[in-house]
């Protein structure tokens, strides 16, 4: 049999690929650098975003998020409380700004596309009327000089007629074209605002619609389906001993294992901070303990190498908790049983999966 060493991966992890921080006059930056420092906020661009947009006015509603956290001068702002204000106010503010922006290019667009249907109108009622004139109009055959005007004058109409319509018909091309672009954009700020933008995973609002579906679903067709709520274990000590920014590549090293192992088989969502929710069709909660228990064991082979000096940070591990749907279960209460039965994986020594049905069991450990 293979050795524990043998059998590992080595994955790497180095810098995130976040956005750099705004342009920040000389004043401004001074007050976002000191009030990090008296914050002991961490530093990197995500939170100098935050605290520009704190600062500088620009953003009421994450100023008043700020100061109910900063309750005092030496009141700390961590990681989590920068992550959830970058989350809920600028990247959804962003995502809202996009969306506005392509709606009304797609209501100048359809007012575009309206005038030009309107003028194909115009140019085809016009030229109908110039051909029922002329044709109360024909010369007798004997005036061959008025029969060539007449044929001339109808060429000439139907000829300008054809230019026209080849060039609404462009213009109309172009236009529809420009439409579907701008329905695709949209469909993708959708998608992005339904995406948590680190690991690339469902985010929350997304898995709330899914497990909501995934009940009503399970009501009408009797179909059972379990939800697994998964954590780090130990994350707050990783972030501290590397730095936030490979605990970012940690995430994307955990997501990516939930997705090689479940592949389409499950809906693989970003809870939040450092814990994921999957929702397992079809299963019951003895398949969803075997799905979860493929990918505890399928981390617990990839030994962490930091890129950057090639240090070798070990391995994670996760706990993970385990429910399924029964008959009158809202999305709250299902929720609720995995996250109890996660909380008792972390209560019985963490790196491991509990049932809802063995949660009594583990009441006793300490
Ligand atoms: P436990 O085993 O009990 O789960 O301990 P823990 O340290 O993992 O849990 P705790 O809730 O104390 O800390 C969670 C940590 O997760 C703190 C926070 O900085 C980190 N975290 C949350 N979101 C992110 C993120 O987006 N990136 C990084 N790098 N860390 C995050
Ligand atoms: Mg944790
Ligand atoms: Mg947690």
């Amino acid at each position: 049999m293979a050795t524990a060493m043998t059998q590992s991966r080595v994955w790497t992890v180095g810098m995130s690929d976040c956005e750099p921080p705004p342009h920040l006059s000389d004043d401004l930056a001074e007050r976002v650098v000191a009030a990090m420092r008296q914050h002991q906020s961490p530093s990197y661009p995500r939170a100098f975003e935050v605290w520009y947009a704190h600062l500088s006015g620009e953003m009421p509603a994450i100023t008043l998020a700020m100061q109910a956290i900063i309750t005092g001068s030496d009141a700390k702002v961590g990681a989590a409380d920068i992550d959830t204000l970058y989350d809920r106010f600028i990247s959804t503010e962003r995502l809202a700004r996009h969306a506005e922006r392509t709606s009304l290019q797609v209501l100048g667009e359809i007012d575009g596309l309206m005038s030009l249907v309107d003028k194909a109108l115009d140019s085809s009622e016009r030229y109908h009327g110039r051909l029922s004139a002329m044709s109360e109009d024909v010369p007798p055959p004997a005036d061959r000089q008025k029969l060539r005007e007449w044929v001339e004058a109808l060429v000439m109409s139907t000829r300008e007629e054809v230019t026209r319509k080849t060039r609404l018909e462009a213009q109309l091309r172009d236009s529809s074209n420009e439409i579907r672009n701008l329905r695709e954009a949209l469909e993708s700020t959708r998608a992005e605002a339904l995406t948590d933008p680190l690991t690339g995973l469902a985010n929350r609002r997304h898995f709330e619609e899914m497990l909501q579906k995934s009940i009503d679903q399970a009501t009408l067709r009797r179909e059972p389906f379990a939800l697994v709520m998964a954590d780090i274990d130990f994350f707050k000590q990783f972030n501290d001993a590397h730095g936030h920014l490979t605990g970012d590549q940690v995430l994307r090293l955990v997501a990516r294992t939930m997705k090689d192992k479940f592949k389409d088989k499950a809906i693989i969502t970003r809870f939040g901070g450092e814990e994921f929710a999957i929702i397992l069709p079809d299963a019951d909660v003895i398949a969803g303990k075997f799905g979860a228990e493929t990918v505890r064991q399928a981390l617990l082979t990839r030994e962490l190498v930091k890129r950057s000096t090639n240090e070798n940070l070990g391995r994670i591990t996760i706990s993970l908790g385990v429910a399924s749907y029964a008959r009158g279960d809202t999305a709250a209460s299902l929720t609720d049983r995995a996250d109890q039965a996660l909380m008792a994986a972390k209560r019985t020594g963490r790196n491991r999966t509990v049932t809802e049905d063995a949660i009594e069991a583990t009441s006793h450990v300490a």
